[in-house]
């Protein structure tokens, strides 16, 4: 079976580079913020939806003006994967699973991406568009034999590290059956309880390196502003914020690829962790954990190695059901860890009873079908890493 995945390596562009990568960065931001503009005031003053050639066209007329002249002296292809890429969080925003696209700030992430005509790869080493040097990579991981990139992205951390991440074809042998299955639950103490009563992760895992974002972002905020005291602690807590979020990334692909390696079926709730996070004390817990993005993972690996994912309908009521005889409570506030069922007096552990329930719903899904409604499990194909 083939599947795209994802490379990611880190670089060191040469002098020249970082001048023709910083000119690319921005204005890939500049036409991103430029086309968010214009699909938002076509859509609130016209009530109409800007698709993305319609945004591709005025783009190509914005560059024909004296004013905008300097768009040309970049790639022309970034640019036109910066509205694409807008496109698809239009169609994530419209379709209910995502917020309202953001504008790019100049000191988030940079990052343009490259199709196959605005690169050369001849096998060992890949030169971008208006380059003449190939980037200097650090191949940390090997690439499959005879892959060749369709795409790459150029990024650059708030930090200052840059890192290119090459889309490949490859080959994915699915895993041997297994018998095993298992249901997992979310939960606030530890990331991950399954129904087998394991627990995965802890969230206090970041709360020292919170502890000190939050310590870097007061000293941050004190400094004046264009000082280069301020410049200083900038880079501070963007470095803490890259820490975390690697530290976190690096996790939930270890976790998710385990779970993916021991069952051959692995159901979950499919959270609605939007929702969630407007519950204020919930929220910091949440998206530490990073449930969706977790779920996603399992959902492509699922996909790669020949496993099913089954999520459940986010109303199913897999806490306060007991798991050994269908009872369900009234309410269980989120403060109660054990509770004894009134009808059949068994003791639960809460988390663990629910991913039971979870693992129960996940079964009648994929025998029946409609026991449980099951959650939105669109397949997309992957974007992956
Ligand atoms: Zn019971």
């Amino acid at each position: 079976m083939k599947q795209q995945k994802a490379y990611k390596y880190r670089f060191y562009p040469t002098e020249e580079q970082v001048q023709i990568l910083a000119k690319t960065f921005g204005c890939c931001r500049y036409v991103y913020n430029w086309a968010l503009r214009e699909r938002t005031h076509a859509y609130y003053q016209r009530g109409e939806r800007l698709s993305y050639e319609a945004t591709a066209q005025r783009l190509t007329e914005l560059k024909k003006q004296e004013a905008y002249a300097w768009l040309n002296e970049v790639s022309s292809v970034p640019l036109q994967q910066s509205l694409r890429h807008l496109d698809r969080g239009f169609r994530n925003f419209f379709e209910g699973r995502t917020d309202y696209p953001t504008f790019k700030k100049k000191h988030g992430d940079q990052a343009a991406t490259y199709m196959a005509t605005a690169f050369k790869w001849d096998g060992k080493t890949l030169t971008l568009a208006k380059m003449d040097q190939p980037l200097s990579m650090v191949w940390s991981r090997c690439l499959p034999d005879g892959a060749t990139p369709s795409r790459v992205t150029v990024s650059k951390d708030p930090v200052g590290r840059y890192f290119v991440s090459l889309l490949v074809e490859e080959e994915i042998t699915p895993l041997q059956v297994t018998p095993k299955m298992v249901g997992l639950d979310l939960g606030l103490k530890s990331m991950v309880i399954t129904s087998d009563g394991h627990t995965h992760g802890n969230p206090k895992f970041f709360a020292k390196e919170e502890k000190k974002l939050a310590r870097a972002q007061r000293k941050l905020s004190k400094k004046k502003q264009g000082s280069k005291n301020r410049a200083k602690a900038r880079q501070k807590v963007a470095n803490i914020h890259a820490r975390i979020a690697e530290r976190r990334r690096d996790y939930q692909h270890k976790l998710s690829t385990t779970i993916i390696r021991e069952n051959q079926v692995v159901c979950v709730e499919s959270l609605q962790v939007k929702y969630m996070v407007q519950n204020h004390c919930l929220a910091k817990a949440i998206s530490d954990v990073g449930w969706g993005e977790f779920v996603r993972q399992l959902e492509y690996k699922a996909r790669w190695y020949g496993r099913t994912l089954v999520k459940i309908d986010k109303f199913y009521p897999s806490s306060k059901r007991c798991h050994d005889c269908g009872h369900i409570l009234d309410s269980l506030s989120l403060d109660i860890r054990h509770w004894v069922c009134p009808e059949c007096g068994v003791a639960h552990d809460r988390d663990i009873n629910a991913a039971k329930n979870v693992l129960a719903a996940g079964l009648a899904v994929s025998a029946f079908g409609e026991a449980v409604r099951p959650g939105r499990a669109k397949a997309r194909p992957g974007k992956t890493r």
